[in-house]
């Protein structure tokens, strides 16, 4: 199947421990642990595919036991990948410490990802693509190469500016269609764009903004639609004719890590599902995040695209 959504970005494999509260330096706790496979990337393209779109993953491995993990876990999903092996480099890795009361300790070594080179995108898969996906967690010059060529190709480019680094260079904003932030990408966006007029812009502001407000704001960053993610409050889709509030599915949430990562891939399913209708695929990305919400884990906690559809049809009874 060819695949309609193209997502490049990073494969990292989590490493998760659990224990009752962080250790200090110096100290050793007792904790429990689990892996299992993560990275923004690879989690926005296992969204999509359980979505329901024909999806295609494009990332960097070593040439290690977690590498050789990442490619068991993509044909297990049945999702299409392409890893490109980089023997120099360790397969990306998260050390995620969680504590009694839900909080979060992450490093992140990005590995191969920080490898992931142009020659390894092959341009045929984006030119034959309707969606291409793209963060900021792997190559920063392959990740705005990836854009430019999406464009050009006549695919929807969509970039999640995850995570904000310091390298991030404004004009990568030139090649995209729609721009996925959350709250804290949004802020740090704000305060990079010089259109803006804002240097010190700040998370607590933009919580208090009205949507009309915040709206103004997302025009200026140049790029024809900006959906800010909002948490449990929902999201802002803003663009030159207009803003819709999509609020968050009530849901009972027990673990909201990679809640992003889960609606850029419900948003990019929901593009093909609906044939390009913005407002619309947001909703079935707003409907895939809440459901991921209320399982634990990320890539494992994705829903199918029957659990979205279902939620729907309950939210529009
Ligand atoms: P990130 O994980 O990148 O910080 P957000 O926290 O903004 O992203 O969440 C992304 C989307 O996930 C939200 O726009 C919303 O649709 C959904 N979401 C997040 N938290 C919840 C929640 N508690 N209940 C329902 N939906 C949620």
């Amino acid at each position: 199947m060819k695949p309609e959504v193209v997502v490049v970005g990073s494969y990292v494999q989590d490493l998760t421990w659990r224990c009752a509260s962080f250790p200090r330096p110096g100290e050793t706790v007792v904790g429990s642990f689990v892996s299992g496979p993560g990275g923004k990337g690879s989690n926005q393209a296992v969204a999509a595919a359980r979505a329901g779109a024909a999806t295609a993953f494009v990332g960097a491995v070593g040439d290690d036991a977690f590498g050789a993990e990442a490619k068991r876990f993509y044909r297990s999903e049945r999702i299409p990948a392409r890893f490109a092996v980089k023997p120099r480099h360790a397969t990306g890795t998260a050390g995620i410490l969680v504590n009694g009361a839900g909080q979060n300790e992450i490093v992140v070594a990005l590995g191969a990802n920080a490898a992931l080179a142009r020659r390894d995108v092959d341009p045929r898969l984006l030119a034959g693509a309707r969606v291409v996906v793209t963060q900021l967690e792997a190559n920063l010059a392959t990740a705005a190469h990836v854009l430019a060529s999406a464009v050009r190709a006549g695919a929807l480019a969509v970039l999640n500016p995850a995570p904000m680094r310091p390298d991030f260079e404004v004009r990568m904003l030139r090649h995209v269609d729609v721009l996925i932030p959350n709250e804290t990408e949004f802020a740090a966006l704000v305060n990079r764009v010089p259109a803006t007029g804002r240097r010190d812009f700040t998370e607590g502001e933009l919580a208090s903004l009205a949507p009309a407000d915040l709206h103004a704001l997302c025009g200026r960053l140049g790029v024809p639609v900006v959906i800010v993610t909002l948490g449990d409050r929902g999201c802002l889709v803003s663009r030159a004719s207009g803003y819709t509030r999509i609020p968050a599915f009530p849901v009972k949430a027990v673990d909201t890590t990679g809640a992003g990562d889960a609606f850029v891939g419900g948003f990019a399913a929901g593009l093909v599902r609906s044939d390009g209708d913005i407002e619309e695929a947001a909703r079935y990305g707003s409907a895939v995040a809440a459901l991921s919400v209320t399982r634990f884990g990320t890539a494992p906690a994705m829903p199918s695209a029957r659990e979205a559809a279902a939620l729907l049809r309950r939210a529009a009874r």
